[in-house]
């Protein structure tokens, strides 16, 4: 439980403490501070960047300028309509609209009032998106943006102390939020004073109990985010009263490369690749996302491959600088014959050989409009040709998407539907917008929408200067 803070003695003191040096938390910094507000961001590690660093660095944006100029036609209402085809039905759907109106505005303030370097990726959609509408740096990725930001931390003087993991929050006699208190192995304990603190610390990916307990399906996947997603500010405001919803939600990753560990681009599926078990057999709806089909590849033997050709191999690794490391690391092998590719992985080469064969019918039925036994019909580029190009996969967890019940402006709510004072919940923390179906329903970009967007609501917020929402 949160401690009481009899004395009232902070080492320091400022308007608006943030905790969490990631996405949500530097642009929640930025936002209170744009307000008028002096703030602090505390990290528990040496370095800023969280899951946000990990990430592509890709920020859903619905309408944006950059969209118009590159033709695209969108809207907050499209984009709201999207994602909620996406989550299905969830206790948030009010957030879904909100994030949705509010997305374009913070694209653009990002770029052009923080100097964010975000570009339109246009190359390819996303899972859950029916126009392209994420925005990201040149590299994709995340550190970069998160290099961006702590820029402009340093720009605006904002303190930013690393180093020190919150291990409480302090309230004062009348219960209401003052303080936390920060130390760690290296850091003296240090009291931190502040009327209004952001919890900008992420979920619970990292602590194996609390998946276990929120997310079971997922409880035996690798964690494949940063370190510090240890569930902490979650339990915090869950002590405090805060009611959860779409606690069950999280991103997955169907197809992490093994043994190397970095994403194999779903893209590859998109463009008409398959997934198959270890006895080289089909074993489900890929276009379900990368995210909803980890939980499948579970259920399905624990790990996987995803079966492409050559053609979709050299038009992903020419846009995406990640999966052409992975090429270029030996991730991808190639061969002209089914059987000579499932000697590489030692999967059975009869079973590989009709797989393929038979999803190359499907690509065909589904070009003209009829799904196939799992219910897919969009194969992208159609059927795939010699030479094959495969790779073997491991299925893991990203983040948590679910948290604290939020009001408007990312007060975390009691069940009662009353406020705590003081507090403002972001990114892991809070109530995400990817419904009650596990891994299912997150569209790409959720993430980092629900950091960064709620990052700014919180901040501004916290400053008193609530964003139009
Ligand atoms: C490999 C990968 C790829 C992804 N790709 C995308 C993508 O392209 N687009 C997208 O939208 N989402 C993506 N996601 C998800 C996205 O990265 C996260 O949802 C988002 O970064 C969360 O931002 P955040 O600021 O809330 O958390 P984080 O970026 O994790 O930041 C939280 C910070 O809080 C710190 N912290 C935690 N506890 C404490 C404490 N007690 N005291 C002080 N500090 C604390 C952490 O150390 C961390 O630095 C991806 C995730 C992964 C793992």
């Amino acid at each position: 439980m949160p401690q009481i803070n009899t004395t009232g003695d902070f080492d320091t003191e400022v308007d608006v403490l943030v905790v969490g040096a990631g996405g949500a938390g530097l642009v929640a910094a930025l936002a209170a501070h744009e307000a008028g507000a002096t703030v602090a961001v505390v990290e528990k590690y040496d370095r800023a960047g969280g899951n946000t660093g990990l990430s592509t660095g890709s920020v859903p944006g619905g309408g944006t300028k950059y969209q118009a100029e590159a033709g695209i036609e969108d809207s907050p209402e499209r984009m709201a309509a999207d994602l909620l085809r996406q989550s299905g039905p969830h206790e948030a759907e009010w957030l879904t609209h909100q994030l949705a109106r509010q997305s374009a505005p913070m694209v653009e303030w990002l770029r052009e009032d923080i100097g964010i370097e975000l570009e339109l990726i246009t190359d390819y959609k996303h899972v859950g998106h029916s126009v392209p509408r994420l925005h990201a740096p040149k590299s994709r990725k995340g550190q970069d943006l998160v290099n961006d930001l702590v820029r402009a931390l340093d720009e605006r003087e904002i303190p930013l102390v690393l180093g020190h993991p919150v291990q409480d929050l302090l309230l004062n006699a009348d219960g209401q939020v003052s303080g936390v208190i920060a130390a760690g192995e290296r850091a003296a304990e240090t009291r931190l004073g502040a009327p209004n603190i952001v919890l900008a610390a992420n979920g619970f990916a990292g602590n194996r109990e609390m998946v276990r307990e929120y997310c079971p399906d997922v409880a035996d996947a690798e964690y494949f985010g940063a370190h510090g997603s240890t569930g902490e500010a979650v339990a915090w405001v869950r002590d405090l009263g805060a009611k959860l919803e779409n606690i069950g939600a999280y991103q997955g990753y169907a197809a992490v490369a093994y043994p190397h560990g970095s994403i194999t681009s779903w893209t590859t599926v998109e463009k008409g690749g398959i997934l198959i078990n270890p006895s080289g057999v089909r074993f489900g709806d890929e276009s379900t996302g990368y995210s909803g089909f980890a939980a499948d590849v579970i259920a399905n033997g624990g790990h996987a491959y995803v079966v492409f050709d050559e053609r979709i191999r050299d038009y992903v690794a020419g846009n995406e600088l990640e999966f052409r490391e992975l090429v270029e690391m030996g991730g991808v092998k190639v061969a002209s014959d089914p059987a000579e590719l499932a000697a590489f992985f030692d999967v059975p080469a009869d079973a590989l050989t009709a797989t393929i064969a038979q999803a190359a019918k499907d690509a065909e039925s589904g070009a003209q409009g009829t799904p196939d036994a799992f219910g897919r019909s969009d194969f992208g580029f159609g059927p795939l040709t010699a030479p094959y190009a495969m790779c073997r996969t491991t299925p893991g967890l990203f983040h948590t998407q679910g948290g604290a019940a939020i009001d408007h402006d990312a007060r975390p709510l009691k069940a009662d539907g009353s406020v705590i004072p003081g507090l403002f919940a972001t990114g892991g923390v809070a109530v995400g917008i990817s419904g009650q179906q596990g891994g299912a329903g997150y569209s790409s970009g959720n993430g980092l929408l629900t950091a960064m967007g709620l990052g700014r609501v919180a901040g501004a917020a916290a400053a008193n200067a609530p964003l139009p929402r």
